[in-house]
């Protein structure tokens, strides 16, 4: 029965065409569920935040308070869908539309997971953000600025981003890499294609420095990262002529990064490639690495995966940013888990729905091991 109606509430917040950073209403209708949980609603440059909390009993200095992350933003649909994206459409055992993935089926599940509870030695609570899809300046971050000053910080936080490659349980991520988007600019002289030596070609100089720098390991990664590598997304220069070379170049690039390399080393190392060549380099590092070396949060949300999936689960860092970052920049325990991510932003995103009930059975389980863990 509450699996049924976890279903149909999946389907209704499929039907919200939530776009970053619409809310589209969703937050009414989760206080309406948690409706024995404590609201505070952050709203800044078109932005909607919701934490929704519970003390279970009274609440100590030495009680848990365990945080269940997201965000219900999604990416616009894009073209072609064999189902409508926004329908909520079941076929199958399976249920079609955008956010299905990522990340509604995540966030119904741990709502629906919430519900179950009727014990816990400390306090539970939900962060949902309307725009992590976007820039996400004014989501996550923000309501952990508002809960630090409250002091409502949790100590443990789990977010149900879709962090399975092949079947649910596979994958926890424990930590993620940061990344570093750079600019780098070289200025030559322009001229006749015939009389090169009057030139200065751009091309000319970078030509032997790029088996440098094109795909080149920073570091050699350890047990939870891959190494840190350059990789280079656009280079231009030119005016798509045969017989003028260029005056200048550009070269765009990003890393992702591990602890092992940061800003300052990857700063220090193209200095050292490019030697006496002149270059204007702008380094922006858009979020930074890090890892939990929560046992207590690590074992207990194993140990529930494999009672539901009997799978033991690889703990990863790979992939793109999430808000996790924040949670750990504000000194909170945190970990991922979720759906399987194998159509996330694409066209028919779509999730199984035995896979939605175990989540939920998992985060069930996980709040029960968690609470017990000594
Ligand atoms: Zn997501």
């Amino acid at each position: 029965m509450q699996d049924s109606k976890l279903i149909y509430f999946l389907q209704t917040l499929i039907q919200k065409e939530s776009i970053t950073p619409n809310e589209c209403g969703i937050y009414t209708l989760i206080k309406e569920i948690l409706y024995d949980f404590k609201a505070i609603e952050v709203e800044k440059n078109g932005v909607k935040n919701l934490f929704l909390y519970k003390d279970f009993g009274e609440f100590k200095k030495d009680s848990k308070h365990l945080c269940f992350g997201g965000h219900i933003d999604v990416v616009p649909s894009g073209e072609d869908w064999s189902h409508s994206p926004f329908g909520g459409v079941i076929e199958n055992g399976v249920i079609f539309g955008r956010g299905a993935q990522d990340m509604k089926g995540g966030v119904a599940s741990f709502i629906f997971a919430l519900k179950e509870i009727k014990n816990f030695n400390g306090r539970l609570s939900i962060l949902l953000t309307s725009d992590e899809e976007g820039d996400g300046i004014y989501g996550t971050k923000i309501m952990l600025d508002e809960l630090k000053r409250l002091d409502l910080l949790p100590d443990f936080a789990i977010v149900a981003e879709p962090t399975c490659e092949k079947i649910l349980g596979d994958t926890i991520k424990i930590g993620r890499r940061g990344s570093i988007n750079g600019i780098l600019k070289l200025s030559g002289i322009q001229g006749h294609v015939a009389y090169p030596d009057k030139c200065l070609n751009p091309i000319d100089l970078i030509a032997p420095l790029l088996s440098y720098l094109s795909s080149k390991a920073l570091d050699s990664g350890d047990n939870n990262f891959s190494a840190s590598k350059i990789i280079i997304t656009d280079i231009r220069s030119g005016m798509e002529v045969v017989n003028v070379t260029p005056s200048d170049l550009k070269l765009m690039f990003n890393v992702r990064n591990s602890p092992l390399t940061d800003k300052d080393a990857l700063q220090k190392y193209i200095s050292d490639v490019f030697g006496d060549i002149k270059f204007d380099l702008e380094l922006k590092q858009s979020s930074y690495p890090f890892i939990t070396d929560s046992k207590i949060l690590i074992d207990s949300l194993s140990k529930s995966i494999k009672n539901t999936t009997s799978l033991n689960p690889n703990l990863s860092t790979s992939g793109g940013t999430s808000d996790a970052r924040y949670f750990s920049a504000f000194g909170v325990e945190v970990v991922e888990f979720g759906l399987v991510n194998d159509r996330i932003h694409a066209i028919d995103e779509c999730a199984n729905l035995q896979d939605i009930i175990n989540l939920k059975n998992i985060f069930v389980d996980f709040i029960g091991n968690l609470d017990s863990y000594e």
